[in-house]
C-alpha cells in the first residue's frame, strides 16, 4: 500500500561503504534504492582519510544530490541516510547523519529505528550539561558516546550502547573508521557485503543489488563491527536475547527484491497470500493486489485459488512529494491521486482486493468504493496481516492508538465501516507459519507487537512482554 495515504510509514534507510574511492556516490545509488523507507530527507558523509565532509538536504535523494555535491564528497568511506521524520518531528537539523565536531575527533551517526528510553536519556544528559542540536532521539548516542568514561573510542560506543533500549541500526563513522551496530533484538534489518575488496552495509539487500555488491551475512542482533585500515572485527555489546525482526518488514516495509534476514520478500509475501486463500477463501472472479506492496500477495492468493490475477489497481507512479499531506482530507484526496482502477478488469466482476494492512480504515474505504464506482459487484478484502490493534514504538509510525481502527472496532464493524461484502485477515499463526522464519531458534524470533500489545521491551518503564518467544531481557 502507498505508506504516505496509509498512515504507516516506515523511519528510515541506512547505507555504508569502505574502502572503495567512489564512495559517495555508490552512497548515493545505495540510498536511492533504499527511498521506500523513507523520502523527507536523505544526506552522506563522507570519511577515512582524515577529515569528514558531508551534505544532507530535505526531500528525495535525487533532489539533495546533484553532480556537483557528490563530486565534493571525496573519501574512500561514507555513510548515508533516508528519513521518514517520526521520532523529534522533521526538518532540515534532524535529517541524518547527524555530524558531531569535538577536539578529541569528529563523528557522524546514522540510525535506523527508535529509542524507547530516548526521553529519560535525553532529560539526564541535559541535568548533565549536555546541549542538544536536534530534537532526533539519534543524538542521545553522541553523547553518551562523549561522556563514556572509557579510554578507546571503540569502548566508549559499546559502553553507550549498553544504555540504549528499543530498536536501533546504527551506523557510526569517524576520520579513520567506521562502525556499525545492531540492537540487541534485531528489530531492523541489516546486512553486510563486499564490493570488491570495500566492505557495504545497508537496511536491505536490494541496495547491495543496485550497486553489484555481494551479500556476506546478518549483523549480528547485539553485534558491534569495526572496519579501519587493518581490517574487519566484530565484538558483542550486550548478551545474545531472542529476536524480534518486524513483522512489518516483511508484510510491507522492505522491498520484494530484497532478502530480509536470508528471507526473499517476494516469496515471503506470495506464501502470506497463499496463507490468507488457505484461511479465507471466497468465490471471486478476479484478486488484484494494491499497490505495491500486496502485489505478490495478490499473486499468491490467486495461485492458491484458482481465481485469476489481474491488476485491478494502478498506482501512479509520478505523483511526488508534493502530494504527501499530513492532513485527513488532503490525505484521502491523495489515495485519487494516487491510485487508479481498471474499469475493464473489474467491471461487472466479484473482486478480492488484497492489501497489506488496515490501519485507520478511511484508505480502504476509498478503494472498495473506488472499486464499486469502476463497477466491480462484489468486493472482497482479505488482509496480510492480522488486525494492528497496538502503536509501534520501534520506528515505525502507526498512528496512536485511538486512530487504528482494529483497537476500536470489531471485524464485522470495520467490515461496516470500510463498505466491504467481506473482510478477512491473516490469523497470528498464518504470518508466522508463511513467512518461515524457525521459531523454534532464539534467532528466529519476530516481533509481533503492533498484533499483541506484546512488547519485547519495556516502553516507558512499564510493560515488558514476548514477541514469538518467551525470553527476553533488559539490556
Ligand atoms: S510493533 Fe509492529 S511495526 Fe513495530 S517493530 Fe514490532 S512488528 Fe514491527
Amino acid at each position: 500500500m502507498l505508506a504516505e495515504i496509509k498512515g504507516l510509514n516506515e523511519e528510515c534507510g541506512i547505507f555504508g561503504i569502505w574502502g572503495h574511492e567512489e564512495a559517495a556516490t555508490l552512497t548515493y545509488y545505495g540510498l536511492h534504492s533504499l527511498q521506500h523507507r523513507g523520502q523527507e530527507g536523505a544526506g552522506i558523509v563522507v570519511g577515512g582519510n582524515g577529515t569528514l565532509q558531508f551534505h544532507k538536504g530535505l526531500g528525495l535523494v535525487t533532489e539533495v544530490f546533484s553532480r556537483g555535491e557528490l563530486e565534493k564528497l571525496t573519501g574512500m568511506a561514507a555513510i548515508g541516510h533516508v528519513r521518514y521524520s517520526t521520532a523529534g518531528g522533521g526538518g532540515y537539523a534532524n535529517v541524518q547523519p547527524l555530524l558531531f565536531r569535538s577536539q578529541g575527533g569528529s563523528l557522524a551517526l546514522a540510525h535506523n529505528g527508535n529509542l524507547v528510553n530516548a526521553d529519560e536519556l535525553r532529560f539526564r544528559l541535559e541535568q548533565q550539561g549536555s546541549i542538544f542540536q536536534t530534537t532526533s532521539d539519534t543524538e542521545v548516542l553522541a553523547h553518551l558516546i562523549k561522556r563514556s568514561g572509557e579510554p578507546i573510542l571503540k569502548e566508549r560506543i559499546k559502553e553507550a550502547l549498553t544504555h540504549l533500549r528499543g530498536a536501533f541500526a546504527f551506523l557510526i563513522l569517524t576520520e579513520t573508521e567506521m562502525y556499525i551496530a545492531l540492537d540487541p533484538h534485531g528489530f531492523r534489518p541489516l546486512s553486510l557485503g563486499r564490493l570488491g575488496e570495500a566492505y557495504v552495509v545497508a537496511s536491505e539487500t536490494c541496495a547491495f543489488d543496485v550497486i553489484g555488491a555481494t551479500y556476506e551475512r546478518e549483523v549480528e542482533p547485539g553485534e558491534l563491527i569495526m572496519i579501519n585500515k587493518q581490517g574487519i572485527r566484530s565484538e558483542r555489546f550486550a548478551p545474545r536475547v531472542s529476536r524480534s525482526i518486524c513483522s512489518m518488514e516483511y508484510i510491507y516495509f522492505a522491498r520484494p527484491d530484497s532478502n530480509v534476514d536470508g528471507i526473499n520478500i517476494h516469496t515471503a509475501r506470495k506464501n502470506l497470500g497463499k496463507q490468507l486463500a488457505f484461511e479465507a477463501p471466497v468465490e471471486a472472479d478476479v484478486v488484484t493486489g494494491v499497490p505495491d506492496s500486496s502485489i505478490s500477495v495478490a499473486i499468491g492468493y490467486a495461485e492458491a485459488t484458482g481465481i485469476p490475477y489481474e491488476l485491478g489497481l494502478i498506482k501512479n507512479r509520478y505523483v511526488g512529494r508534493t502530494f504527501i499531506q499530513p492532513s485527513q482530507a488532503l490525505r484521502e484526496q491523495g489515495v485519487k491521486m494516487k491510485l487508479s482502477p481498471v474499469r475493464g478488469v473489474v467491471a461487472g466482476k466479484r473482486v478480492v482486493m488484497v492489501d497489506d494492512s488496515i490501519v485507520r480504515g478511511t484508505t480502504s474505504k476509498r478503494i472498495v468504493r473506488m472499486l464499486r464506482e469502476a463497477g466491480a459487484t462484489e468486493v472482497h478484502v482479505r488482509i496480510s496481516s492480522p488486525p494492528i490493534t497496538h502503536p509501534c514504538f520501534y520506528g515505525i509510525d502507526t498512528s496512536t492508538k485511538d486512530e487504528l481502527i482494529a483497537a476500536r472496532h470489531t471485524i464485522e464493524e470495520i467490515r461496516q465501516l470500510i463498505e466491504a461484502d467481506s473482510l478477512a485477515f491473516l490469523s497470528q499463526e498464518g504470518l508466522l507459519q508463511a513467512i518461515g522464519r524457525s521459531n523454534d531458534s532464539k534467532n528466529c524470533g519476530q516481533c509481533l507487537a503492533c498484533f499483541t500489545g506484546q512488547y519485547p521491551t519495556r516502553i516507558g518503564g512499564e510493560h515488558v512482554g514476548a514477541c514469538v518467544q518467551t525470553s527476553w531481557s533488559e539490556y
